[in-house]
């Protein structure tokens, strides 16, 4: 198997924070729920709303970068 190139481990680290972020906020979101804290819930979705964008765009530039390098054997 050949060595993971340095963008692709930039990108790896970059949509395993993204995911992490949006289980965070998922979490968060889910306790203003509870707590009936609507301020804190709106902000809550609006951050959760812009890190799913950023999901699309981050595990979609690794894609793009799979298919274009061939650096790994994975496919997503
Ligand atoms: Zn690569």
């Amino acid at each position: 198997m050949p060595n993971q190139c340095q963008e692709y481990a930039n990108l790896q680290h970059e949509v395993q924070l993204t995911l992490q972020a949006l289980s965070d906020l998922t979490k968060a979101m889910l306790a203003a729920f509870h707590s009936n804290d609507r301020d804190l819930f709106s902000y809550l979705d609006k951050g959760l709303e812009m890190t799913v964008g950023r999901k699309e765009r981050t595990i979609g530039a690794l894609r793009q970068h799979l298919k274009e390098h061939k650096c790994t054997a994975l496919e997503l």
